[in-house]
């Protein structure tokens, strides 16, 4: 067979040789160990929490080594692509942070980054497969695959294209240039010398070393419309634009043993490989796959509720690296880049999700930022998600930063919010707006006590006290009025009062705010001002 010849009928238009991309697209000249990364996402309008983890894994492997992060889009799919995902894409990741050195916004040495816009370099390449009799035109039509498909099911036999049900992989020059001259559809299968029933054995960075069966299917390269298959164009790709290390989902481990086969048929250095377990979560004590319609499952639900993008990062690490939170309670204030990623401290078995946990994480990140910080994010998530609240926080920022500011900095910082959706629950009722007396009164007491508490309170109310003299004057208002001005005698001798200090305390409290739980009440008066307190205080009396 003239394996040339065929592979110029096949491919009369495609001049230029591998050898002319090897040459544009030479090795990379980067410092010894810099590792070449690849965030390649297909744009299929859904962005998967799940892919932060190759990502992140990607970015600081590049990042910390000296290397290169780059985003690849792959679009080859075009029955599953989705207007606009591409976009969404770039505008989750953005929000992450996460920034690629190449790619289809940055550009580069090796573009195009858009497989859709690789079409001639896939055909070159699969050109000279077929030209060394690596590959061969398919002709077999989708009902003589069925034909094919149901005889293996029949059979109880592996499915797919190999050994004895394989058709064309013989075909005469004659017999394809007629096919080809009445124009019947073929893809290009990729001629296995594999046998199903050897063993390989394959060393992955995060899974160790693994066996794997070998590869014995003719899988396709090319589909009949040209573009290729992920497999191929992963090969193709992953070698012309460098990368050293293929950090992708372990969905792709099973087609490992075929991208083994491919890189050798094409004669390119094979990567390395770090496959990342699926995520899980917990349905009573199975665990699931982190699916589509999960909660959380999709990476703009953060955007939404207002994770800050420092939180869901810093929950993500402490999933991937063991020792994460070790460096945490050591370095507390260090930028979460300066953590040293190691792939050894990476699990080869699935992380559990817990959006329980990442609200944990998130509290710890949002205290310790400043009242500043906060104020921006909230401000910039508003601005889109909350509009109304958005402009009255805009009003008076003096005000708001006042209000975020209180149980913040110091030791122990209030782990109020964890995402910025939550923020107006808790502030709201600094604003007249959103106040409302939502929470009653715990406990039995007259009517008259508590009022008369209220007016002692406002009658010695002074804004300019400390906290000390502030709660010293609460404590006579509770004793004035029969109420201990110790919670803890109160306990010795409950009958004898008709309450104790803290419950003064949430007589004011409600008044103020509304609730029972509040930040601490002095500082809420001082930030709301002395006439508002007072106003308030009235008007819950008056009301009672
Ligand atoms: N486009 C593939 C996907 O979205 C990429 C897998 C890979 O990283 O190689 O699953």
């Amino acid at each position: 067979m003239d394996y040339k010849a065929l592979a110029e009928l096949l491919f009369p238009d495609i001049i230029k040789t591998t050898d002319y991309y090897e040459s544009i697209y030479p090795e990379r000249n980067l410092p010894e160990g810099a590792k070449v990364t690849r965030f390649a996402p297909s744009p299929t309008g859904f962005v998967h929490f799940g892919s932060l983890f190759p990502v992140l894994v990607g970015e600081r492997l590049a990042r910390q080594s000296g290397g290169v992060f780059y985003l690849r889009i792959e679009d080859t799919d075009s029955k599953r692509e989705v207007k606009g995902a591409e976009q969404d894409i770039i505008n989750c990741y953005k929000y992450f942070g996460i920034t690629f050195d190449e790619g289809i916004t940055a550009g580069g040495a090796y573009a195009p980054y858009r497989q859709s816009e690789r079409k001639e370099i896939y055909q070159t390449y699969a050109k000279k497969m077929v030209a060394e009799g690596k590959a061969y035109p398919c002709f077999c039509t989708p009902e003589e695959l069925e034909e094919i498909r149901a005889r293996q099911e029949a059979e109880k036999v592996t499915p797919g294209y190999y050994g004895k049900y394989v058709k064309c992989r013989d075909l005469d020059l004659d017999t394809v240039k007629d096919k080809l001259e009445k124009g019947i559809p073929y893809t290009i299968r990729y001629r296995c010398t594999g046998n199903a029933n050897n063993k390989i054995k394959f060393t992955d960075l995060i899974k160790g070393t693994i066996e794997l069966t070998e590869n014995e299917i003719d899988h396709i390269i090319l589909k009949s419309d040209g573009t290729p298959t992920y497999h191929f164009a992963h090969a193709v790709d992953d070698h012309l634009m460098r990368t050293t290390h293929v950090i992708r989902g372990e969905e792709w481990l099973p087609s490992l043993p075929y991208h083994i086969q491919l890189f050798s048929a094409l004669g390119f250095k094979m990567p390395k490989y770090m496959h990342i377990a699926q995520l899980m979560r917990l349905e009573g004590n199975a665990k699931k796959k982190l699916s589509k319609r999960d909660k959380g499952a999709s990476l703009s639900y953060y955007i939404q509720e207002g994770y800050a993008a420092e939180s869901v990062l810093e929950y993500v690490m402490t999933l991937l690296n063991s020792n994460f939170e070790d460096w945490r309670r050591a370095n507390p204030n260090e930028d979460l880049n300066k953590f040293p990623f190691s792939i050894k401290k990476m699990s080869p078995s699935g992380s559990l999700f817990d959006l329980v946990k990442l609200n944990d994480v998130s509290k710890n990140v949002v205290s310790r930022m400043s009242a500043e910080e906060v104020y921006n994010k909230l401000t910039v998530w508003a601005e889109k998600h909350d509009p109304e609240f958005y402009t009255i926080l805009m009003r008076d920022p003096e005000y708001a930063k006042a209000i975020l500011s209180i149980g913040r900095g110091g030791k122990n910082p209030r782990k109020d919010f964890a995402v910025w959706s939550e923020v107006k629950n808790y502030i709201g009722f600094f604003y007249n707006e959103y106040f409302k007396i939502t929470d009653s009164i715990q406990g039995d007491f007259d009517k008259k006590d508590i009022i008369a508490c209220i007016d002692g309170f406002l009658e010695t109310y002074d804004s300019n006290d400390d906290q000390t003299a502030w709660f010293d004057k609460i404590r006579k208002v509770a004793e004035d009025n029969g109420f201990c001005p110790s919670v803890k005698d109160y306990k010795d001798n409950p009958t004898g009062y008709k309450g104790h200090v803290g419950d003064v305390s949430m007589f004011l409290r409600i008044a103020v705010t509304g609730k029972l739980n509040s930040p601490d009440l002095y500082q809420v008066m001082q930030v709301l001002g002395a006439e508002e307190t007072k106003r308030r205080l009235f008007s819950f009396k008056n009301n009672i």
